[in-house]
């Protein structure tokens, strides 16, 4: 009930005008600023260099250029152009190439089409690079049109993308078995949006459920999946599922958050486990940060913290 408040408040909180711009002013101007908990930095190269923090850690990584909801198109090809200036400058860095991106970023709100031809321009740079594109899901307006965009492009042969499907949908067990019969990469999350009781479990010991049901069927019979979570009981469950199921510890990955339980980052690569490290960056990063606050309302000590600490 608590966890479902904090993370409406937080929604609402995140398209505060004034919020942002405080946000904006002190969050992330110095490398110790509260906000780089969570993101890398505005810049690429920032975020280049916390991928190599992350590398030499022998963690793995996805780049993620912050943005989402864009307006018109001139934004949307604003938004492709940098996102080949990423793809530019990650192979210039020789850092590991992966990369995720929202559809809303991209101008899916605008026209479909675009957005989609948006894609494919990211993709026809970034797949001959040797890149893997991981297109993150958004809230729930916009499942079927990104899973039907995903079809679209890999059915005409892009293969090295994957998906993102929620736990917390009552529709994505049956989106599993979809994506699985596609042979496609699914990374597995809980679901960042509050989602109306009409299409999704409200109570977290269902979505945790959901979660657990939709993990064991994504070891079994998935294809290089993503295990996205910070919750150390379904790791532990993945764990126990993939070793009782002779599942290969290289079969698989575990996904976290930058800045989110790096003490179960190291612990889980000590182990001999695969872990990708989800590196946000980019000046728009206010809304996924206010997304990371609602998720844990224990972030705003520490944010409240950092932000006196700033003003001193
Ligand atoms: C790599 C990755 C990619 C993601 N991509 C998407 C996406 O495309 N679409 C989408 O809707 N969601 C995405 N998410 C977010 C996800 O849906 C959840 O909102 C988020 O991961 C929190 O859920 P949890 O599984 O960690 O479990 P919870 O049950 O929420 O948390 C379990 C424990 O993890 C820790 N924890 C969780 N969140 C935080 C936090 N913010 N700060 C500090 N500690 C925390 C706490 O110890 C908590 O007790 C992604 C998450 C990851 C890790």
């Amino acid at each position: 009930m608590l966890d479902r408040a904090a993370r409406i408040f937080f929604q609402l909180l995140a398209g505060s005008r004034t919020l942002k711009r405080l946000g904006s002013r002190y969050g992330m101007r110095r490398p110790e600023s509260f906000a780089r908990r969570f993101i890398a930095g505005e810049g690429v190269q920032e975020a280049i260099d916390v991928a190599r923090e992350l590398e030499a850690r022998r963690l793995h990584l996805t780049l993620d250029l912050l943005g989402e909801s864009v307006t018109n198109l001139e934004a949307a090809e604003a938004a492709t152009r940098q996102y080949l200036a990423v793809v530019d400058a990650v192979v210039q860095s020789g850092i590991e190439r992966n990369l995720s991106l929202k559809l809303t970023q991209l101008g899916i709100d605008v026209d479909k089409a675009s957005a989609v031809d948006n894609l494919r321009k990211i993709l026809e740079r970034a797949e001959p690079a040797g890149f893997f594109v991981r297109i993150d899901m958004e809230n729930s307006p916009y499942t079927d049109v990104t899973l039907e965009i995903f079809e679209t492009l890999w059915t005409h042969g892009h293969r090295q993308m994957g998906v993102v499907l929620q736990s917390a949908l009552c529709r994505s067990e049956a989106d599993l078995a979809r994506m699985n019969a596609l042979g496609a990469s699914v990374r597995l999350v809980k679901g960042a949006y509050k989602e109306p009781k009409s299409i999704a479990y409200q109570n977290k010991a269902d979505v945790d459920a959901a979660y657990e049901r939709m993990l064991k069927t994504l070891l079994t019979s998935g294809h290089s999946p993503a295990i996205a979570t910070h919750d150390s009981r379904m790791i532990d469950v993945a764990r126990r599922w993939a070793h009782e199921r002779h599942v290969a510890r290289d079969s698989f990955e575990f996904q976290m958050l930058y800045g989110i339980r790096r003490d179960l980052q190291t612990s889980l690569v000590n182990e001999g486990y695969r872990v990708r490290v989800y590196v946000p960056f980019g000046r728009e990063w206010f809304p996924y940060f206010m997304r990371r606050l609602g998720e844990r309302p224990a972030n705003v000590s520490f944010v409240i913290r950092g932000v006196l600490g700033e003003q001193r």
